[in-house]
């Protein structure tokens, strides 16, 4: 199984020190995670109903097979980076200040996050978030309104499957 890691490649507005300390534990679990055996198990089985992927040229194709959807997650290649697939997700958040509900979103290759929802919910509710919007930082894509379809995007799936695996396990990192 190819090992894959997670970096924290840039963190934008990380204010505090426990910030940065709970990042690193979010980057942690994501390890776990993407690591983890049964997840990729899970991926491969998954009943995708939305297999959109959006490449740089902003053509949209459909992604058949869950191999090559398993492939994409696994290879690291961010766009909008020129990167090539190094197997490392390279992780670019900026924490930020909003109103509304919604706990973040992306925008090319930055994952944006709400500071106050960074800040409350657990690392594991943001170890799924960061999941979900990294989905996009690769290609995938889903519908912005309330459908059907939308669980069973990539990155609504994915999203799930991570905090399922995430919540059968106990992952300490007291050492
Ligand atoms: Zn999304």
């Amino acid at each position: 199984m190819q090992k894959i890691k997670v970096k924290n490649n840039r963190l934008i507005n990380f204010s505090r020190k426990k910030d940065i300390e709970k990042a690193e534990r979010v980057r942690k679990l994501i390890v776990e995670v993407i690591n983890d055996e049964h997840f990729r198990t899970e991926i491969l089985k998954a009943d995708f109903k939305d297999r959109r992927y959006i490449d740089e040229n902003r053509n949209t194709t459909e992604i058949k097979n869950n191999e090559i959807i398993l492939q994409k997650i696994i290879s690291g290649k961010e766009q909008y980076t020129g990167e090539n697939e190094d197997f490392e997700w390279d992780l670019r958040i900026t924490l930020y200040r909003s109103l509304t509900s919604e706990i973040g979103h992306r925008s090319r290759e930055t994952i944006f996050t709400k500071k106050k929802k960074f800040r409350s919910m657990s690392e594991r509710y943001i170890a799924s978030h960061w999941i979900h919007e990294y989905m996009h930082v690769i290609g995938f894509t889903h519908d912005y309104k309330k459908t059907n379809i939308r669980p069973y995007s990539v990155p609504y799936l994915i999203g799930t499957i991570a905090s399922n695996t995430l919540e059968t396990k106990e992952y300490d990192f007291i050492t």
